[in-house]
């Protein structure tokens, strides 16, 4: 399948460019972490992550996420080992329920 209009973004664990839809976004919203189902329309810093777990844990290997973007400063989300296994746990749920994407 080509198309020149399927929205690109990089998973922030490998670097890699996918189509958006196969991606998990990460939202931040009020200090906190969100996963966002395609098309929920929030505002915000948002990064993205494909669905291998390797790159959760590469994101996530400092025990802090960093969000950039052209349009805001970058910043830098810490978690605590409880947050990020509660994090981990929003992520395998969120890919079995919206990603076809079998986990590598
Ligand atoms: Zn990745």
């Amino acid at each position: 399948m080509k198309s020149a209009h399927v929205p690109v973004r990089t998973c922030i664990g490998c670097g890699e460019g996918f189509p958006q839809a196969d991606l998990i976004r990460i939202k931040l919203s009020g200090g906190k972490l969100t996963i966002c189902p395609e098309g929920s329309g929030l505002a915000g810093r948002s990064v993205y992550l494909c669905a291998k777990e390797s790159c959760w844990n590469k994101a996530l290997r400092k025990g802090s996420i960093v969000f950039k973007s052209a349009k805001h400063r970058r910043l830098v989300l810490s978690l605590d080992a409880k947050e990020k296994d509660h994090f981990i746990f929003q992520l395998k749920k969120f890919v079995n329920r919206y990603l076809k994407t079998s986990n590598a």
